[in-house]
C-alpha cells in the first residue's frame, strides 16, 4: 500500500498536560482501590465454570463436561467430569458453553481513535477537527475503549507504538479492572517524519544516525517498554539500505537493555532486512511479493512472530472512496461517535483532502487495490502458518476506519479467507499472541491451565465449528472477575 498502515498520532506538550496527567493519575488511584476491592471480592469466594466445554487453542486440546476453578485472579484448577462440589465454591453453569482464553489483540493503537481524523498525516482534515481536539478526546476516551475490548472478548492487547503517553495508558489499564492487560511500545524510530502527528509528544521520531537511535532507546528504556518499536518506511527517497544501520543500532541497544524490537516492514525486503538484524517481531504482513522459502526459513531459524493485520489493509480504501465493510459486531460495540465520523460524504466537498477526493472518484480502483494486497498477503498467511511460522493476531485497530476492539473479528474472517482452520486462527489469538505480548504477563495468559490469569471468553457456540462464532459471547471474565457480555457497555 502507497500509505504505511501505521499509527500515529500525538499528545500535547508535557508541561502543558500535567494537570490532566495529576487528574488521570487520582482517576487511576480510585480505579486502583475499586479494582482491589473486587479481586477482595473474589478472592473470598471461589468460583467455578461448570460442564462446559474448555478450549485450549495452544495445544489444540479440547475438554468437554469441564470444570474451571477460579480463585482470586488465577485459575485454581481444570478438571473432566464430576467433581466434589465443596471445591468448587460458587458454580456458574456453562452446560453448552466454551470456554477459552481471552483473546489477545497484539497490534493496537490507543492514540489513534479509528475516526477520520486521527491521521492527519495521511489525509489532513484539521479544517473540519483541529488534531488537537482528536487527541484530547483520545485521551478522555481511554477507559471506554478499553471497556470495548472487554466486551469484545480480548483481555490483552499490545500497542505497537505511540507517544510517550502510551505508559500512562499502560499504568491506567493495570489500575482499572474494566481494561485489558496492556503491553507498550513508546515512540516509533523512524526513517520518515511525520510532522503534522507532532503536538508536542510526538508518536513518531525520525532518527537519522545510529547514535541518535542508541539514544533513544535509552531514553526509552527508562519507561521500561514491552517493545520498542521500529517504522521502517521505504520508498525510492529512503531505500532500505539507507535506513539499516539505524534498525542494526536500535535492535542491538534494545536488546542490550532486554527489550524486544517490533518492525513495521511490508516490504520483503524490507522484512528480511529487519529479521537480519534481529527484530523480534514483524508487525505487519509482507504485501508487496510472496514470500519465499528462504524468508520462511529465516524467520523459522530466528524465532520471529509475525503479526498479519489484514483488516486495516481495507480499511484505508474502503473509508476514503465511501465503502466500508464494518462488521455487525464493530456497528454493535464500536465507539458510535468514531463510526459516525467515518461517513466521507458528510465532510463539505470544498474540505475534502484530494486522497479523498480520489478515492470517491474512483472507488473501483481503490477496491481493486486492497484486492491486489490481499492476493498477496493472503497466501503469504497461509505459507508462513504452514511452515509453522509463530503467527499473532492482529489488527492495527486506531487506524482509520478498524475499530477498537471488534474489528478482530473481521481480522479472524480474513485469516479464514487465507485458509488458516478455527483451531489455528484461535491459537494465533491466544497462545501465540501471549508470546508476543512477553515478560511475566505473557508467560501468565492465553492458555485455560492452572496457574494462568482467570482471562476467558465464554461462548454460547463452537467457534470450531465456525470461527464466526468466536464473538458468540455470553460472558467475559478478567482478573477471575465476571462480566455478563451485555452489561459491559452499559
Ligand atoms: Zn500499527
Amino acid at each position: 500500500m502507497s500509505f504505511p498502515a501505521e499509527s500515529l498520532a500525538a499528545p500535547e506538550p508535557l508541561c502543558e498536560g500535567w494537570e490532566e496527567s495529576l487528574i488521570v493519575k487520582s482517576k487511576a488511584a480510585i480505579a486502583l482501590t475499586l479494582s482491589l476491592l473486587a479481586g477482595a471480592s473474589v478472592h473470598a469466594e471461589k468460583i467455578s465454570l461448570v460442564g462446559g466445554t474448555v478450549i485450549n487453542p495452544a495445544d489444540g486440546k479440547v475438554l468437554p463436561n469441564a470444570t474451571v476453578v477460579i480463585d482470586g485472579d488465577k485459575i485454581e484448577r481444570v478438571a473432566i467430569g464430576k467433581q466434589d462440589a465443596a471445591s468448587l465454591g460458587k458454580q456458574i453453569d456453562c452446560v453448552g458453553k466454551f470456554i477459552l482464553p481471552g483473546y489477545i489483540d497484539t497490534h493496537v493503537h490507543f492514540f489513534q481513535s479509528g475516526d477520520l481524523f486521527t491521521r492527519p498525516d495521511g489525509t489532513d482534515l484539521n479544517s473540519v477537527r483541529p488534531y488537537k481536539d482528536e487527541v484530547a478526546w483520545v485521551k478522555g476516551h481511554v477507559n471506554d475503549v478499553f471497556a470495548r475490548y472487554l466486551r469484545s472478548g480480548i483481555t490483552s492487547v499490545v500497542d505497537v507504538g505511540g507517544p510517550f503517553w502510551n505508559f500512562e495508558v499502560r499504568k491506567t489499564a493495570n489500575a482499572t479492572a474494566k481494561a485489558p492487560r496492556v503491553a507498550v511500545a513508546g515512540p516509533l524510530i523512524s526513517s520518515v517524519s511525520r510532522e503534522k502527528l507532532d503536538l508536542g509528544d510526538p508518536p513518531i521520531v525520525k532518527i537519522d544516525t545510529p547514535d541518535q537511535a542508541r539514544e533513544f532507546v535509552r531514553k526509552l528504556a527508562e519507561q521500561k517498554p514491552d517493545l520498542v518499536k521500529i517504522w521502517y518506511i521505504v520508498d525510492k527517497d529512503h531505500p532500505v539500505e539507507s535506513f539499516r544501520p539505524i534498525v542494526r543500532a536500535t535492535i542491538e541497544e534494545s536488546h542490550a537493555h532486554k527489550i524486544r524490537v517490533a518492525v513495521h516492514a511490508t516490504e520483503l525486503e524490507t522484512a528480511r532486512a529487519a529479521v537480519e538484524e534481529g527484530a523480534d517481531v514483524l508487525v505487519h504482513s509482507v504485501t508487496d511479493n510472496p514470500v519465499d522459502d528462504a524468508f520462511v526459513k529465516l524467520l523459522k531459524d530466528r524465532h520471529t512472530i509475525l503479526c498479519p493485520t489484514l483488516v486495516v489493509f481495507e480499511r484505508y480504501g474502503r473509508t476514503f472512496s465511501h465503502q466500508l465493510n464494518l462488521t455487525p459486531e464493530e456497528k454493535a460495540w464500536g465507539n458510535p461517535e468514531v463510526i459516525a465520523t467515518l461517513d466521507v460524504t458528510k465532510i463539505p466537498q470544498e474540505k475534502l483532502p484530494e486522497r479523498i477526493k480520489n478515492a470517491l472518484a474512483k472507488p473501483d480502483e481503490a477496491l481493486d487495490r486492497i484486492k491486489k494486497t490481499y492476493e498477496v498477503a493472503l497466501p503469504n498467511l497461509k505459507k508462513l502458518e504452514d511452515a509453522g511460522v509463530t503467527i499473532a493476531a492482529g489488527t492495527d485497530a486506531g487506524n482509520i476506519g478498524t475499530i477498537h476492539g471488534p474489528a478482530l473479528f473481521r481480522e479472524f474472517q480474513l485469516m479464514k479467507e487465507a485458509g488458516l482452520t478455527p483451531m489455528q486462527i484461535l491459537q494465533c489469538a491466544t497462545g501465540n499472541a501471549a508470546k508476543l505480548f512477553g515478560g511475566d504477563t505473557g508467560a501468565h495468559i492465553g492458555k485455560v491451565e492452572k496457574g494462568y490469569f482467570a482471562d476467558l471468553v465464554i461462548l454460547n457456540s463452537n467457534p470450531l465449528d465456525d470461527i464466526a462464532h468466536a464473538s458468540d459471547i455470553d460472558m467475559v471474565i478478567k482478573n477471575g472477575v465476571v462480566y455478563p457480555a451485555d452489561s459491559i457497555l452499559h
